[in-house]
């Protein structure tokens, strides 16, 4: 088979990162008869270098055109003092709203060789832990009616978390798919003891779980949420919650992992077509050292040929091969605490040659 894959490396260590999971791609396709073809298309800071805005008509159309889409990071403190519709990172919201993505799904797996990167105390995280985030994207609070205005006590603001019906049907499924896929149980993450907007969340949560007799569903609200996940992470399978909890708990279920630069993501949209990218961002404190981590955004090309392509064992033959490196104990810089380690292309190399 043949594939476009637009890729969208974007600044400081972008280019590194995305270079190192194209030659991971090319290699994959070799070994399964696959054809990746990559196109190149700016954003962020490059692009504001080149056209004067960080998100040109070129690079969405590029993106619509193309099969999946493979996204390094943006920003750096070049751009950071430009008013706030021309910075790099807002061209990150600006291709998730085009292209019509709504669903994130982001995994914080601990890798039983990084178990001491775990902040957690050790018996806690004794047996690892892997969960799978499934966060509402384009609805909630972050998309819903805000202003200013006067109040009782004088100047105010405010912000609404509004959802439909449609919107949490859509994410529900897509997260008992996921847990369907996994170890069959999801956790639906809310606030319905106080919000409205959570009750009707939950109300249509569980009239889409009868359709799913298979999957183990359960309720929990997000403040109970955010104790059990530094309790005991291993519990949760699937998570599925809203934007802004989702939000926060996902930046809370990696740092548990204490890897940032092992962390892939994926949005998806109606379409096959996602886009692909680490969670950490440009690092531009070592942006052109050979220092970078590739492994969450190869990790993230893996995740593009499982739910894109729905190339499954093209997919585990990365992640285990990612697996293989690590407990042969390979490290970048990130991960070795000054030990002996490997720049960017060196751990690339490590895992091609597992492939
Ligand atoms: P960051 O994630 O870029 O870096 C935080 C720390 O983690 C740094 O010390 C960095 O060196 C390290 N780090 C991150 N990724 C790494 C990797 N792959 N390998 C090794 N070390 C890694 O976050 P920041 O410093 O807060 O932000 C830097 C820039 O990135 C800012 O301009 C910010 O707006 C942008 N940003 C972009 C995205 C994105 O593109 N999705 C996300 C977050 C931040």
């Amino acid at each position: 088979m043949r594939y476009n894959i637009g890729l969208l490396k974007g600044d400081g260590i972008g280019p590194e990162i995305v270079e190192s999971a194209v030659r991971v791609l090319e290699t994959v396709g070799k070994k399964f008869g696959h054809e990746f073809v990559f196109t190149d298309y700016d954003i962020g800071g490059a692009a504001l270098d080149k056209y004067g805005i960080p998100l040109p008509d070129a690079t969405v159309e590029g993106c619509l055109a193309s099969d999946s889409v493979l996204l390094g990071a943006v920003g750096g403190p070049k751009w950071d003092t430009l008013p706030g519709n021309l910075r790099p990172e807002k061209a990150l919201l600006g291709i998730r709203e085009a292209m019509g993505l709504f669903t994130n799904l982001r995994p914080a797996k601990l890798y039983s060789a990084l178990k001491d990167d775990c902040p957690l105390r050790c018996d806690i995280v004794e047996n690892g832990f892997d969960i799978m985030i499934v966060r509402e994207l384009t609805g909630g609070i972050y998309f819903g009616e805000r202003g200013m205005r006067e109040g009782k006590y004088g100047e105010e603001a405010y912000d609404t978390e509004c959802y439909s019906r449609m919107e949490i049907e859509r994410i529900a499924r897509v997260a008992f798919e996921s847990a369907r896929k996994r170890k069959g149980k999801l956790t639906s993450i809310d606030k319905a003891n106080v919000l409205e907007s959570s009750r009707l969340w939950r109300k249509v949560v569980h009239e889409i779980a009868e359709q799913y007799s298979d999957v183990e569903c359960s309720d929990m609200l997000v403040d109970n949420a955010a104790m059990q996940l530094v309790r005991n992470p291993a519990q949760f399978d699937v998570i599925v919650t809203s934007n802004m909890f989702g939000d926060i708990l996902s930046d809370e279920a990696s740092q548990i992992t204490g890897s940032i630069g092992m962390l892939p993501s994926a949005s998806l949209g109606e379409t096959s077509r996602g886009l692909y990218e680490p969670i950490h961002g440009s690092a531009p404190d070592i942006a052109g050292k050979g220092l970078a981590n590739p492994i969450a955004t190869i990790l993230s090309a893996a995740m593009m040929l499982l739910y894109s392509f729905g190339l499954a064992s093209e997919s585990d033959c990365i992640v285990a091969a990612v697996d293989k490196v690590l407990d042969a104990g390979y490290r970048t810089a990130d991960i070795a605490h000054g030990a002996d380690s490997l720049s960017t292309t060196e751990i690339t190399d490590k895992i091609i040659e597992n492939i």
